[in-house]
């Protein structure tokens, strides 16, 4: 067969982008070089509907070995009960636990996507928004935090019958107690979607949800550094409340429910080799290695929000508690949109975001999320996150001078040789 020569160049040229950038978005990571190639493996040549020992096509005897192995270790990571690793991504996840646990139409609650929370907890836009009926909680005005008898209240108020807890881009810790109590209150499940700060809630460095959430959903590729995929968790088995009954009239446990909820509810055959590469990243994170460095990714995001509150940025609720931070730039009189198209023209990738009450469209809006998980990866440590920000800094204030832009992106560039990227 002829080399696809287009295809691999553009490979290639993203790679040198990857090497030479300082990479801040809060969603993204590196993996591993075993990590990708258990993703670029013969295991994508294999059919396997089902779970393993249980599936529709004969020869999975070796990804099955692949599959529980990823199973396995994500129990052992989270301390779960029940893992599925079969979730294309973390969007797939989502969907799944609502096709088990809700009929269209019923009432969810979610965090305002507008305040931080994710399209697939009840965005208009997204079938979590069109199926079912979505109501929002979303942080306080003047603090920037979620106040958690408000949340009670709303859940009083509106009785959904899922409440959703966890966030793209807030900065602090839940309090998955209070919400439990609010959900108990009006027989309400409690899921939590932990995809941001997974690898900081595995290794204990943030509250743990599985003391209190009945399902917890997660993407395997932002703080976990695994590839891109999704997976949902059970602390607990247990009787799903909601009617679904087996042919001899029990009712099933929640784990079969969402087993089907994924097979054959939302997907067709798993991914053998991106669930191979997850079983990889679950094994690097139980590792020491891993468990420094996510500690320096809570560090590292600590030391970013000092930079920018003494340049006298305006974080969101005032600093971080995991890898990432929202900042207000209205003070800066530049909108998100602007920060992002300056700031990449120096090699620096943020995203733009919108912040709680933003005036702005969310093409434009007023914010930029920044997160520490990639350049931790990378090698940077707490000294040189006062160096990101003079950077970022100097970009912001002179977003109109061209040839200060262009000396901070050789600057970037020099300093990125530091510290390699893939063998
Ligand atoms: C990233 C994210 C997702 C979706 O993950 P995809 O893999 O992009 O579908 C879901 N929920 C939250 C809170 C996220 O941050």
């Amino acid at each position: 067969m002829q080399r696809d020569s287009l295809i691999f160049d553009l490979i290639r040229q993203e790679k040198e982008r990857q090497m030479h950038g300082l990479e801040l978005i809060a969603s993204e990571n590196f993996v591993s070089e075993q990590v990708m190639q258990a993703m670029g493996s013969e295991l994508t040549n294999k059919y396997a509907e089902g779970l393993p020992g249980k599936r529709y096509y004969g020869g999975c005897e070796i990804v099955d070995q692949a599959e529980q192995l990823a199973i396995d270790r994500a129990k052992e990571l989270f301390n779960a009960a029940w893992v599925n690793v079969q979730p294309h991504s973390g969007a797939q996840a989502n969907a799944a636990v609502m096709l088990a646990v809700l009929n269209p139409g019923d009432k969810i609650l979610g965090f305002d996507l507008a305040h931080g929370g994710h399209l697939t907890h009840g965005s208009p836009v997204n079938f979590s928004g069109k199926l079912y009926q979505p109501v929002f909680y979303g942080v306080e005005p003047d603090t920037g935090l979620i106040d958690w008898e408000k949340v009670a209240d709303i859940a009083r108020r509106e009785r959904p019958k899922l409440i959703i807890c966890g966030a793209s881009a807030y900065s602090r810790d839940w309090n998955y107690e209070a919400l439990r109590a609010a959900a108990d209150e009006v027989d309400a499940l409690l899921m939590a979607d932990i995809s941001h700060p997974a690898g900081l809630i595995a290794r204990g460095l943030l509250n743990d949800p599985f003391e209190y959430c009945h399902i917890i959903t997660t993407t395997t590729h932002k703080t976990l550094r695994g590839p891109r995929g999704g997976m949902i968790m059970l602390a607990q088995d247990f009787e799903n409340p909601f009617g679904l009954k087996t042919p001899k009239g029990e009712l099933r446990l929640m784990s079969s429910v969402l087993d089907m909820a994924v097979f054959p509810g939302t997907q067709g055959g798993p991914l053998e080799h991106v669930i191979a590469s997850k079983a990889v990243s679950f094994f690097e994170a139980l590792s020491d290695d891993y468990l420094n460095y996510i500690i320096q990714v809570q560090k590292n995001a600590k030391a970013l929000a000092k930079g920018f509150t003494d340049r006298g940025y305006n974080i969101i609720s005032g600093g971080t508690d995991n890898h990432l931070m929202l900042i207000d730039l209205r003070s800066k009189n530049l909108s998100g949109k602007q920060a992002e198209n300056t700031l990449i023209k120096a090699d620096i990738t943020i995203n733009k975001n919108m912040v709680p009450f933003d005036d702005k469209s969310p093409f434009v809006t007023s914010g930029m999320r920044i997160g520490s998980a990639a350049i931790t990866t990378r090698g940077l440590k707490e000294a040189d996150m006062e160096r990101v920000v003079t950077l970022i800094d100097d970009v912001l204030q002179n977003h109109e001078n061209e040839s200060k832009i262009s000396a901070v992106k050789g600057e970037i560039n020099n300093w990125m040789k530091n510290f390699p990227l893939f063998s």
